[in-house]
């Protein structure tokens, strides 16, 4: 060891001590079950909510009805230079049909979308005014995009609303940013409330993120925005394919004029090669099918209101309204145990932890999916 990984080594172990310290787990997936150390587990961990991926079914249609011909699994380029494939287009209009917006950009994953949008849309003189509990990859952004920025208290759209009376005029644009379902806690942004603050001033816009709600929330699945209404009051709706919608990449529904200023602006759009064509026609062939899987959402909604009501009646103040449901238990050590105990029982939870969480919220995070059987749930919160 050199001297660097000396001391790179000796964070390890402080890591370690106040378990912290991560590894990859390996994962074999078998359906809706993980297999794990000679265990069957059911996966709670996953962000497959509409269960596309464990069921399988879908993908199967994709190869077997040949939409995934003349698909090439590389697209060789950035979309700026050969990269731009006319799937590429189709599907970015399909979901600003499916946004309600004027325009869509596909991008390559929701971490690119956050890094890049307020990078490319700030100025040194901007103001971003951030939910406390925003997910790291806006926090990412913020950074990146040099301007100046306040991280309000989370969901306090009291301190909002004297953030914005006390700042609107030293600034050329503000961006309120938030998710509209928080990853970490399963609960809500009011947007209703967030659309009428930006209201307010000229220069103020709203940035939601639904990676959590795409697919999961409103009558064809366009997320929270959808669901209240309120699609054209946002001015930077971004969502994620990684999660219900069972692919990858991200996109940002928006105005036309913001969509050519990001396409001229937007590094991680510009400097990165493009998703490939068969993702993005596997994706446009799960879009299609969004709409139609109102069953799932609604199973989906049913199990987690009840497994929310559930952990209640036994205790445990749970924040969530949605399927993403934390069980804290505060230090590290007992969220490592009680995930450990879980998985002994069948059940694949994982321990979450700072920095992914503020220090004492540490938690066990259940993620269910439409299809997770509800006895399985009854059982697994009778172990909790
Ligand atoms: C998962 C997630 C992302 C990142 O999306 P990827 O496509 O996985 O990079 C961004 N924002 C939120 C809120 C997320 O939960």
């Amino acid at each position: 060891m050199n001297r660097t990984e000396e001391l790179l080594a000796e964070e390890l172990e402080k890591l370690k001590d106040g378990g912290n310290l991560r590894s990859l787990p390996q994962s074999l997936h078998e359906g809706r079950h993980i297999l794990s150390h000679g265990r069957k587990m059911l996966n709670l961990s996953s962000n497959d909510y509409l269960g596309i991926a464990a069921e399988g079914r879908l993908w199967k249609e994709f190869l077997k009805e040949g939409y995934h011909e003349n698909g090439l699994p590389t697209s060789s380029s950035s979309r700026l230079l050969t990269g731009n494939f006319p799937e590429y287009n189709e599907l970015e209009q399909k979901l600003a049909r499916l946004c309600g917006k004027q325009s869509a950009l596909v991008l390559s994953s929701g971490y690119h979308a956050n890094t890049g949008i307020l990078p490319a849309l700030c100025t040194h003189k901007s103001l971003i005014l951030a939910d406390k509990l925003v997910h790291a990859s806006i926090i990412d952004g913020i950074r990146l995009s040099g301007a100046q920025y306040i991280r309000y208290r989370h969901n306090d759209y009291g301190q909002l609303e004297c953030l914005l009376e006390d700042s609107h005029d030293r600034h050329d644009r503000i961006f309120i940013a938030t998710e509209s379902i928080f990853s970490m806690d399963g609960d809500e942004a009011d947007l209703e409330r967030l659309v009428s603050l930006k209201r307010r001033y000229p220069n103020v816009m709203l940035y939601v993120d639904e990676a959590h709600a795409f697919g999961v929330r409103g009558m064809n699945g366009a997320g929270c925005s959808e669901e209240r209404g309120i699609s054209g009051d946002i001015d930077i709706l971004v969502g994620t394919f990684g999660k219900a919608a069972a692919s990858v990449g991200a996109y940002v529904a928006c105005s036309s004029i913001i969509r050519e200023y990001l396409i001229n602006r937007m590094r991680t759009l510009i400097f990165t090669t493009a998703l490939p064509p068969l993702i993005i026609k596997w994706t446009s062939f799960i879009i299609d099918r969004l709409p139609s899987m109102k069953t799932e959402r609604e199973q989906l909604a049913a199990i987690s209101g009840a497994a929310n009501r559930l952990l209640e009646n036994k205790g445990f103040h749970t924040p969530s309204t949605s399927h993403i449901i934390p069980v804290i238990t505060g230090d590290s050590a007992s969220a490592i145990l009680k995930a450990q105990k879980l998985q002994e029982a069948g059940f694949y939870v994982l321990p979450v932890r700072p920095p992914t969480v503020p220090a004492g919220s540490s938690r066990i995070r259940l993620s269910l999916c439409a299809g997770t059987p509800w006895e399985d749930i009854e059982r697994l919160i009778k172990s909790i």
